[in-house]
């Protein structure tokens, strides 16, 4: 792989900078006359927040930016994603609406869904009309997705779906759902040939969800019930039965897109300023010497995490899917993540107590949030013990634990 960027990848990022440092001073200037520092981000307001912010990205074409052309996309390369990414972490700008649409419906629907899907579903994800959650988790099937008991029933020009999806992140507002559901109920068949791949209208007659709150007080996700919820057969993705192999795409991406350390490093240069600014016994910690060699060692774990991360986009830029590469990053920097959270609640000492509202909460309570909010991170996108298998099996080629 080739680190320097190419003329045009440099006019590209030159040119996104100069937009980012015009239009980001407007964003400030809103967010700071409505703050959504808490639940309140659940808000109807903050969703509209979020989508006049997402439309501003999309009308000036940053929104799909390595999606096809014909189907609303920049037509740019991965690499150039890459440099948006970056620009958008390092200036603490929140994304638009939709992350799991761009992230990995869109792209598991670029890679596996028919022309007519394409033209349906991709056009709306980027213009923030339609938003999408993704519905794979079941109550006894996490990890062992495999066991998922949701049933697809052919029935005319129709599938029936009956089960439970549960921790449906975004569902709530979601219009549209990515659904692994059972097709084949042989018990002969192996259990990954038993699975189709759909596209779920969240507003069907049998489609309920109701929120589960999280230990940050934010209800994010919840869950899902189907009853007898019918899906036009040109609705399935891919073939029929051939979902599972569909669905691990859609992990490789969602694991790609949710790992990246370009972020923890931006977190560090917080956690520097949070060390240089907290005192103990009249000096600051960022003088004590555990204080020096802890934040040296997350410097040096999140730029391993950088270059793994080159590896998934250097398959992406030749074509290919992330990868278990994916697995490996994602491991790395989730597991990272949560330790320089709770390094940053040490270092506040007592303080680290205070949450949002109080007056002498630290940063008004976002370490405290995201200490939080980072437990969940080592269960998402697969837990670590499931990424650890993925690359035992996938990557070092030993044998299948189960
Ligand atoms: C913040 C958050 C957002 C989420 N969003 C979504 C979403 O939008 N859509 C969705 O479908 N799901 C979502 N999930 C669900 C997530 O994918 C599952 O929680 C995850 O796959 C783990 O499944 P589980 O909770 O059933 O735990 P389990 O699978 O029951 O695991 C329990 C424990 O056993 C361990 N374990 C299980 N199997 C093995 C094994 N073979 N080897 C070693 N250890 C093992 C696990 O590592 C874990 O520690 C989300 C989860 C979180 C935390």
């Amino acid at each position: 792989m080739d680190f320097n960027l190419s003329p045009e990848e440099e006019a590209f990022r030159k040119e996104l900078c100069d937009w980012l440092d015009k239009n980001v001073k407007e964003l400030r200037e809103l967010q700071s006359r409505q703050r959504f520092g808490g639940p309140e981000m659940e808000s109807d307001a903050a969703q509209q927040f979020t989508r006049m912010w997402h439309k501003k990205l999309y009308d000036a074409g940053y929104v799909g930016i390595a999606w096809p052309k014909e189907y609303g996309g920049r037509g740019a390369t991965v690499m150039e994603q890459m440099i948006f990414n970056q620009e958008m972490i390092k200036r603490r700008v929140p994304g638009g609406v939709g992350g799991l649409g761009i992230g990995w419906a869109g792209p598991t629907i670029i890679v596996a869904g028919n022309e007519e899907q394409k033209k349906r579903f991709l056009p709306k994800i980027l213009n923030g009309e339609e938003q999408w959650c993704q519905a794979f988790s079941e109550p006894e099937a996490g990890s062992d997705l495999a066991n998922s008991q949701t049933r697809a029933v052919e029935d005319g020009d129709d599938y029936v779906v009956n089960g439970q999806k549960v921790w449906t992140t975004g569902g709530m507002r979601a219009d549209w759902a990515i659904l692994l559901a059972k097709t084949d109920f042989n018990p002969e068949t192996p259990r990954h040939r038993t699975f189709s791949y759909f596209l779920l209208d969240m507003h069907a007659p049998g489609v309920t969800i109701r929120p589960l709150r999280e230990i940050t007080g934010y209800a994010m996700f919840g869950e899902t019930f189907l009853d007898d919820v019918r899906i036009p057969k040109n609705l399935l993705v891919g073939e029929k039965n051939r979902g599972w192999y569909i669905s691990m795409a859609t992990l490789e991406f969602e694991r790609s897109n949710s790992s990246s350390s370009m972020q923890y490093l931006t977190t560090i240069t917080n956690l520097i300023e949070l060390a240089r600014k907290m005192e103990r016994n009249g000096q600051p910690v960022s003088k004590e010497q555990m204080t020096r060699q802890k934040i040296a060692q997350f410097y040096i774990e999140a730029n391993v995490g950088k270059y793994i991360g080159l590896r998934a986009l250097t398959r992406q830029l030749r074509g290919m899917t992330p990868g278990p590469e994916s697995s490996v990053g994602s491991l790395l920097t989730m597991e990272l993540g949560q330790r320089i959270e709770d390094f940053a609640t040490y270092l506040q000492g007592p303080y680290s107590q205070l949450v949002t509202g109080s007056k002498y909460a630290i940063d008004n309570g976002r370490w405290q949030r995201s200490f939080l909010s980072s437990r969940g991170r080592t269960i998402m996108t697969g837990t670590s013990e499931v990424k650890r298998n993925v690359i035992a099996e996938r990557t070092l080629g030993l044998p299948r634990s189960y």
